[in-house]
């Protein structure tokens, strides 16, 4: 991509709005624009990350064996009330009558939905165990909607939703979806934490939320410090995180806690994921009757597996980010290499450059020259600002020994080298 015909609007001044670095950074770097509260436009370098969060949300659910499938995002209120929750999660579900008088609303989840297909298209235990997801918008009326993307009305969200014949079968499902949660979160970077949580407006009786740690968590979790070691092994054990303390502050009890006292340890997290085994509420509610091997209809046992996917996009800046702003992990960065012209209109700059760019881009690299006629303090600010992994920078007196600079962002690190050197690395 040529920076000069991108769309790339970055900002030089802190947004007086943003109270954390994610919101900051994501406002300086032209990836959103807030259009209403808690409502944003997605511009080009967001939506390009966007969609490389939503790619190995999408690779790993598909590897635990689920289907993708769309959903409406306007359902009737009927169903909800079919399903046993006719205010439809109340005020933080935005709702509207159609020409028809019909109640409607804006999915803020899609829980009845999914099980009115089901009840309707699955008859037998041949078809099971089954799990089906989206990657699609919600809307939540939330009071406060604050850091940006992180807590916003309209949000992405990958929801997955299990069906089993029994209880056990349901738990294998369930810690499936687990070990695909760790090695989603693991591929982006993050080392996610999983920990017993309510069950809240969902239902069911068993969860588990994914935080990351971060300073400007909105929850406080409390947890076995054994817990740090496990997450950074590069295998992942379910077992042994199931078994391992790890608590919301609202499930904490510190008074019975199993954790002695030294090893315990709380901190702030922010949620990126959820994920619940619901039992037969939702089935049992629908009148959902499968078929068994004995020809007996079943109740079918139900999981729900959210993924915050917009907040994501913030998280992994939280997580990942220094006063310069924001430095992507390789698997989500928007491009890969970025490469800066420090004299533009100088002929051997210029075809140097040119000459880059085309053999990465031959090599199926992704990457952004900044082409644009711009003091070089710019151009360098700008370049940290959007955090590609790799600058390259090409200016006169370098490339008149046929060599440029290659710099490594999360590190900092420069090293000036010839031209062919700097394209072994890609
Ligand atoms: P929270 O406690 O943060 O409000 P929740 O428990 O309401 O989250 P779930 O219903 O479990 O969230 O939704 C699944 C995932 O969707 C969450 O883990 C989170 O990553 C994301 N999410 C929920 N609400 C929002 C929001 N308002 N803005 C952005 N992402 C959200
Ligand atoms: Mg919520």
């Amino acid at each position: 991509m040529l920076l000069s015909k991108y769309y790339l609007p970055t900002k030089r001044d802190n947004p007086s709005e943003a109270q954390i670095a994610s919101h900051r950074l994501m406002l300086r770097a032209g990836m959103i624009y807030q259009t209403a509260s808690g409502i944003y436009s997605w511009l080009p370098l967001g939506t390009n990350v966007m969609r490389k969060i939503e790619q190995i949300v999408r690779e790993e659910q598909d590897a635990a064996g689920a289907h993708e499938v769309i959903l409406p995002t306007i359902q009737p209120l009927e169903l909800w009330a079919e399903g046993g929750r006719p205010d439809a999660m109340g005020r933080e579900t935005l709702r509207m009558t159609d020409r028809h008088e019909r109640e409607m609303l804006y999915a803020p989840t899609a829980e009845e939905v999914i099980t009115d297909v089901f009840r309707n298209t699955v008859v037998s235990y041949k078809q099971l165990p089954q799990m089906l997801y989206q990657i699609n918008w919600k809307f939540r009326d939330e009071i406060r909607p604050r850091f940006g993307v992180m807590r916003g009305r309209e949000f992405l969200m990958k929801d997955c939703y299990s069906f089993d014949m029994d209880k056990d079968s349901a738990i294998i499902s369930y810690q499936k979806m687990m070990k695909a949660y760790l090695k989603t979160f693991k591929r982006m970077g993050l080392s996610a934490v999983p920990i017993k949580a309510d069950t809240g407006a969902i239902g069911g009786d068993l969860s588990h939320e994914f935080q990351i740690l971060a300073h400007t968590g909105e929850s406080e979790i409390f947890y076995d410090s054994h817990l740090e070691e496990l997450i950074l092994d590069e295998e992942i054990k379910v077992e042994e995180l199931l078994g391992i303390y790890a608590a919301a502050d609202e499930m904490h009890d510190a008074a019975n806690c199993p954790v002695p006292k030294h090893r315990l340890k709380s901190a702030r997290g922010i949620e990126i994921g959820h994920i619940f085994y619901l039992g037969t509420k939702y089935s049992k509610a629908m009148n959902v009757k499968v078929m068994d091997a004995n020809n007996q209809q079943v109740i079918p046992h139900m999981g729900c597996y959210g993924i915050g996917v917009s907040r994501l996009v913030a998280a992994v800046i939280e997580a990942s980010h220094d006063e310069k702003g924001i430095i992507w992990p390789e698997a989500v960065a928007p491009f890969k290499v970025g490469i800066i012209n420090l004299k533009q209109g100088d002929a051997e700059c210029d075809s140097q450059c040119l000459k880059l760019y085309e053999t990465l881009q031959e090599r199926n690299i992704e990457v952004l020259y900044d082409d644009r006629k711009e003091r070089a303090g710019v151009k360098f600010a700008d370049m940290d600002l959007i955090g590609l992994p790799w600058q390259i920078v090409v200016g006169p007196k370098t490339i008149a020994e046929g060599k440029a600079e290659l710099k490594y962002r999360k590190t900092g690190v420069v090293k000036t080298l010839d031209l062919a050197e700097i394209l072994k690395q890609f």
